[in-house]
């Protein structure tokens, strides 16, 4: 054996230059450990599901000529650590070369560079960090483009991208259409119809899997579904979903994007996003696929620019932005929030139906869908004053998709502002008057919608104000946000007063709402 290369649980890419040809002389090595199940308390269905998907890839390579060295995680050969793990390897196989693909996190990135610069390994293998051959853009890439600007507007590198991938560009330099951005057109609730695409995602028992998970004393929560696992564990279900997505949910993925309901969890959404993450499917692949279906005709613009954009910006954006602000973008706390979370995080036990509808979902499927994350979940964290680290390890294990280059600045980023506004222009919070109109969550409710004080006032009113008031310095010289301080300004002393009361009468009783 002259070469060890290694394959991370979110490496899951069959098509990697890597595989394209099968040589003796190398090892791939795959690792189920500790280190990696318990660094966040994770949702049962995500630890399940990489594994799984990395067991489907071992054995694909194994069957294609490869060798494979699999540390199972009830192997007693495993000691749960990487370095631990990776040490006793060379040991067996003497390599003189290592490779390893782009880490994505920080974490993983130091750690192998950690010990490979260290003794007796520097001097023993020589080591190559390879291009994982997944994103568009480079690691330092969004960094380079916004250089000494002080706000990162995602719109900006949109643009950027378009016309440096020349996705939906007409000529030289047009945005197809004539317009770079359909937004507006997205905002649309929805009342049944037209009605949600069925659920063609594949099946899959992994109770043994599980069992052994378990027996190896790993903490989990949600559901793990491990009879019924519905996520794709290889790359050709990976291609179907996208196939049935394409077809039956983009065009009407741009109408409905922001909309929820209490009868529909998935709506138009694609539930890619883990196949995407642990790479067993390729964004170019996603973005060709649905330029493809506009240009043949089958879907409006709007839908397939909405779709492009998450992909080819937001997605690739905040990597960007992760990858400039690490490490110590972790650490951020701008309004210096510190309430713990409220125990029906972890059993979704509240009367407050948006946020039961939100988290419920989230420990059944290990999903939700983003304005779920963003204006019900991450809104009333942001309003609660909730502690923003505890709420991104939170994030980070509860969904299938979590990853933390990817969670991380939508978290603390995008949703609770902690960043100090870097990269959203302004606090993405609402009162229940946006919750009410993207959803049917509020019809039914223990609280009243309408009502901004008193025991049975929905809370989201209470302290939609309150935020504004507290942090006035510095939100109010925001220009996005005048309106809400013109409002303020308007409301005598006693509303504002009793506003305050009863937003910190909330706050001092959150496990109860
Ligand atoms: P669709 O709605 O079908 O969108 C298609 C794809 O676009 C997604 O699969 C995803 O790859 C990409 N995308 C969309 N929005 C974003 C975004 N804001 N940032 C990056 N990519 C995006 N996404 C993750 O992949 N992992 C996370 O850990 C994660 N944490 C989030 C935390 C918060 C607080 C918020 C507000 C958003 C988070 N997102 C995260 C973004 C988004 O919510 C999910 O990507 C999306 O809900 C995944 O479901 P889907 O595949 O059905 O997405
Ligand atoms: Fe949520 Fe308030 Fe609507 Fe109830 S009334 S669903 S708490 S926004």
């Amino acid at each position: 054996t002259h070469t060890l290369r290694l394959i991370l649980g979110d490496q899951l890419n069959p098509q990697h230059p890597w595989f394209a040809q099968v040589d003796a002389g190398v090892v791939y090595v795959l690792m189920e450990i500790r280190q990696e199940t318990d660094y966040v308390l994770h949702h049962a269905q995500k630890i399940i599901a990489i594994f799984a998907a990395m067991r489907a890839l071992a054995r694909q390579l194994a069957q294609a000529g490869h060798r494979v060295h699999y540390l199972q995680i009830n192997d007693p050969a495993n000691q749960h650590s990487l370095p631990a793990n990776l040490g006793a390897l060379i040991e067996r196989y003497q390599p003189r070369q290592f490779d390893y693909q782009d880490p994505d996190e920080y974490r993983l990135d130091q750690h192998l560079k950690d010990f490979f610069a260290s003794r007796p390994y520097a001097a023993r293998v020589n080591s190559s960090q390879v291009d994982s051959k997944h994103f568009y853009t480079q690691r330092h890439e969004a960094a380079e483009l916004f250089a000494q600007r002080k706000q990162w507007l995602m719109e900006h590198f949109y643009r950027h991208m378009r016309l440096r991938h020349r996705v939906l560009i007409d000529g030289m330099d047009k945005p197809a259409g004539g317009q770079w951005n359909f937004d507006a057109e997205n905002r649309k609730p929805w009342k049944g119809a037209p009605p949600e695409p069925p659920d063609l995602r594949p099946r899959h028992d992994h109770s043994t899997l599980w069992a052994s998970i378990e027996a190896a004393g790993v903490q989990s929560f949600g559901e793990p579904s491990a009879d019924n696992l519905r996520w794709p564990l290889n790359r050709t279900e990976a291609v179907q979903q996208l196939e049935h997505f394409i077809c039956h949910a983009l065009p009407h993925f741009g109408d409905y994007q922001d909309a929820m309901s209490r009868k529909a969890w998935r709506l138009f959404h694609s539930l890619l996003s883990f196949a995407l993450n642990v790479k067993m499917l390729n964004p170019r692949e996603v973005v060709e696929r649905v330029e493809a279906e506009w240009r043949a005709g089958r879907v409006e613009l709007a839908a397939a620019e909405g779709f492009v954009r998450q992909i080819i910006g937001w997605r690739e954006y905040v990597r960007g932005i992760y990858w400039a602000q690490m490490p110590g973008y972790d650490q951020h706390n701008g309004f210096e929030h510190n309430t713990p979370l409220p125990k029906w995080f972890w059993t979704g036990n509240t009367r407050m139906n948006c946020l039961a509808a939100s988290i419920t979902g989230s420990l059944q499927h290990a999903h939700a869908h983003h304005i779920q994350r963003l204006m019900v979940i991450g809104n009333f964290a942001l309003l609660a004053g909730l502690d923003p680290q505890a709420l991104h390890r939170w994030y980070l294990g509860v969904y299938i998709d979590a990853f933390e280059w990817v969670e991380l600045p939508n978290t603390l980023g995008m949703s609770q502002f902690a960043d100090g506004g870097l990269l959203a222009t302004k606090p993405y919070v609402s009162s229940a008057a946006y919750i009410d109109r993207m959803s049917d969550y509020c019809k039914g409710c223990a609280y009243d919608k309408k009502q901004r004080l008193g025991e049975a006032a929905c809370p989201f009113n209470a302290l939609y104000w309150d935020f504004y008031q507290r942090n006035a310095d510095p939100l109010k010289k925001n220009p996005r946000i005048g309106m809400a301080y013109q409002h303020i300004a308007r409301m005598d002393a006693d509303t504002l007063a009793a506003l305050q009361a009863r937003a910190s009468q909330i706050r001092g009783q959150l496990d109860a709402l």
